[in-house]
């Protein structure tokens, strides 16, 4: 069954694929393009982001915030609502209560933290992808008599690819574990820390 999976994907697919492979190997963010789940299902990359803000791009601001029932009219107020679902005024005050409280370092590090791990997911994901798809097979017309395909294969550089693909993937595994690691440290007994 796992075999059959990938015959939808079109080989352009599986160069764009090959070449974020090769980004995540080289340590950049890989624009979020490529086809990664099979049957024809895009999964969309580009900026790591919420549920929610997806979500919300769809839809056009509401005239009120929805926590504070004020009229939310300012570009800030359109940024917030679609990141966070209220206001600017209600996020300066979220943040300020946090500020109090004494856990705004951690809630913010907790943000940071939980974006790297969505990142590493997705690297993984492109490098399992990568891992497990089928060799591509190029057949180009170059020939003099204008009908001749020529049969190109990139094994060589795939197959080294391939094993750059499973180091990459051990390093970006420990690099998850560490990071969950971390976030779990800001939490105790599933809180985050009150330095007060
Ligand atoms: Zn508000």
């Amino acid at each position: 069954m796992s075999d059959n999976k990938m015959e939808n994907v079109s080989i352009k697919e599986r160069a764009k694929q090959l070449k974020a492979v090769r980004s995540i190997l080289r340590g950049e963010e890989v624009q979020k393009t490529v086809m990664v789940g099979y049957e024809g299902k895009k999964q969309k990359q580009g900026d790591i982001e919420s549920p929610l803000t997806s979500i919300m791009q769809k839809i056009r601001m509401p005239w009120f915030c929805p926590e504070c029932k004020k009229v939310m009219k300012s570009k800030l107020d359109d940024k917030f609502w679609r990141m966070m679902g209220h206001c600017f005024n209600c996020q300066v005050d979220i943040e300020n209560k946090k500020r109090i409280e004494g856990t705004y370092e951690e809630w913010a590090q907790e943000k940071v933290l939980k974006n790297k791990l969505s990142f590493i997911k997705n690297a993984l994901e492109e490098i399992d992808g990568f891992i497990n798809t089928p060799l591509p097979v190029f057949w180009n017309q170059t020939a003099a008599d204008g009908q001749t395909m020529d049969k190109e294969e990139w094994t060589a550089d795939m197959t080294a690819l391939k094993e750059k693909g499973e180091d990459a993937k051990k390093l970006w595994t420990d690099e998850l574990k560490k990071t969950e690691k971390e976030l779990n440290s800001l939490f105790i007994d599933g809180e985050l820390h009150d330095k007060n």
